[in-house]
């Protein structure tokens, strides 16, 4: 059984005209239309329907992953932009797929009478009996789960082993000891919610446990709620009665004492009465400054499971999962130029995959290395753009203490080879220069020196994991 803790009948919504939002959205419709013209906007546009309000949220739903994943690439920051230009307190578009039963608004055909769209939207009805969304518990938390993150679509290796793992050992056996709470962290876009919508959809396909999964963000807005309606003794209650409590993104807290102050408390009743905490944030807790000292301690306490920076070969593994499942031939080379290309996080690499296989779809045209290249230009140029072997330079000689001439020194002590091979290897890591050029910028070393430098970094890597942490922190400081 699942507690509705994450409702979409938001007490928090600030917008309770459903009229003036549907107004807004149509609006922001004919201003898209004009934008992108009739074509692009009947294919992709008119596919999306309202959900609802929450905070400064609103959520859009798409039928499909596949234009949800589209109208996310191609139209995302333009629908946050229009939106916030509409309802100010609007700052994020989140779009989903719609799952059934999910209380939505049509979507808008501008061509329609503005009368026949939406008779209601979810958002913006404070009643109880608001006769939409029945009070059943059950479909609530589950629909707030992404059914395409399970398990079986996590792709495991190398950089997140240790955390499938304990996410796994969480979902089959909650609340064991040494386990409690979880905490997962991690650079942005590394799988950690996946993670967590993978271990709440286990347990329920299990049955006989409560779950609520929550963004940290979300926990927030629900406790003012709570506080405007004065019904926070309601909102403990139900978040206290649940098996496994997971919150997302928890950073989220720092600076907002009283939500942390409830988090603390929700925290402790939970895991004092025997039940599973799972929470996910961007550091570690030692590393999360800005959190109250007790809170830090507590998070601590349980397993602490870090999902590093992805490695080529767990980006070509998920690149290939990802392409099958696709149904769309992906030829191996481009798989492997995507790998080397897109280095900063699972979600930009999945986001370009599928931009490759809208594009193919679409136009009914293999996919090649060319194709490739002309598709994907803006963003691997922007991949391209983000680090100059300058910059790499300068990090890690200022991470191992070795002053930047070195780098291009004729130096061979190991003490200023070792961090100058490192610099090479993420030179050929994290930019497109080719070995030659790379070798002119340290003091005009050959190619073979700087593919000697790359195989052996990785050699090293492999055989010792501190030196592979230094380096994969140097990476992830560098792609920040
Ligand atoms: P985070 O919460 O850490 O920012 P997400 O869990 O949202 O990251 O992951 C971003 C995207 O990348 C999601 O679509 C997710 O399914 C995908 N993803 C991340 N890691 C993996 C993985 N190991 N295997 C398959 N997909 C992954
Ligand atoms: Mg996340």
């Amino acid at each position: 059984m699942t507690i509705g803790v994450d409702d979409d009948e938001s007490a928090f919504s600030r917008m309770d005209d459903s009229k003036a939002v549907e107004e807004s959205w149509l609006r922001i419709c004919s201003k898209l239309k004009g934008e992108v013209g009739e074509v692009e906007y009947r294919t992709w546009l008119t596919k999306i329907a309202l959900g609802p309000i929450d905070g400064d949220e609103i959520t859009l739903l798409l039928p499909t992953r596949f234009l949800r994943d589209w109208v996310r690439s191609q139209y995302g920051d333009r629908l946050s932009e229009l939106w916030n230009q509409e309802i100010s307190s609007i700052r994020r578009v989140e779009l989903q797929v719609a799952r059934p039963g999910d209380p939505v608004a049509p979507p808008i055909m501008l061509d329609e009478q503005v009368s026949s769209t939406a008779p209601t939207m979810a958002a913006g009805n404070d009643t109880e009996e608001a006769p939409r969304n029945p009070p059943e518990v059950k479909s609530d938390i589950v629909a707030s789960l992404d059914t395409r993150f399970t398990f079986d679509t996590f792709v495991v290796g190398k950089p997140n082993e240790f955390a499938y793992a304990c996410a796994r050992r969480v979902a089959e056996k909650p609340s064991s000891v040494g386990f409690n709470p979880l905490f997962l962290y991690g650079g942005v876009g590394l799988g950690k919610t996946h993670l967590m919508h993978a271990i709440g959809a286990e347990l329920l396909q299990r049955g006989n446990v409560s779950v609520a999964y929550m963004s940290a963000e979300k926990f927030m807005y629900r406790f003012i709620a709570a506080i405007r309606s004065q019904s926070t003794m309601e909102f403990k209650e139900q978040l206290r009665s649940v098996d496994v409590l997971m919150i997302d993104d928890l950073q989220f807290l720092i600076g907002k004492d009283n939500t942390q102050e409830e988090f603390f408390h929700t925290f402790n009743a939970l895991v004092d009465a025997g039940r599973q905490i799972v929470v996910s944030a961007d550091k570690s807790p030692s590393d999360l400054s800005g959190l109250e000292d007790r809170l830090r301690t507590r998070l601590g306490c349980g397993m602490v499971a870090d999902i590093h920076a992805t490695t080529f070969e767990l980006r070509i593994s998920i690149l290939e999962a990802k392409a099958a499942a696709s149904g769309v031939v992906v030829p191996a080379k481009v798989l492997e130029f995507l790998a080397h290309k897109i280095t900063s996080n699972v979600r930009e690499l999945e986001g370009a995959l599928n931009r490759l296989i809208a594009h193919a779809n679409l136009f009914g045209r293999p996919v090649t290395l060319e194709a490739t290249q002309d598709v994907l230009h803006d963003i691997l140029k922007a991949h391209d753009r983000r680090v100059t072997i300058e910059e790499i330079q300068k990090k890690v000689a200022e991470h191992w203490n070795i002053r930047l001439t070195d780098m291009s020194s004729a130096r061979r002590a190991r003490a200023v080879a070792r961090p100058r091979q490192v610099a090479m290897y993420l030179a050929k890591q994290l930019t497109s220069r080719s070995l030659p050029e790379i070798g002119r910028k340290f003091g005009n070393r050959d190619h073979t020196t700087v593919m000697h430098a790359v195989s052996r970094v990785a050699e090293l890597m492999e055989r010792d994991a501190a030196f592979a942490e230094d380096v994969e922190l140097m990476r992830r400081m560098l792609e920040s």
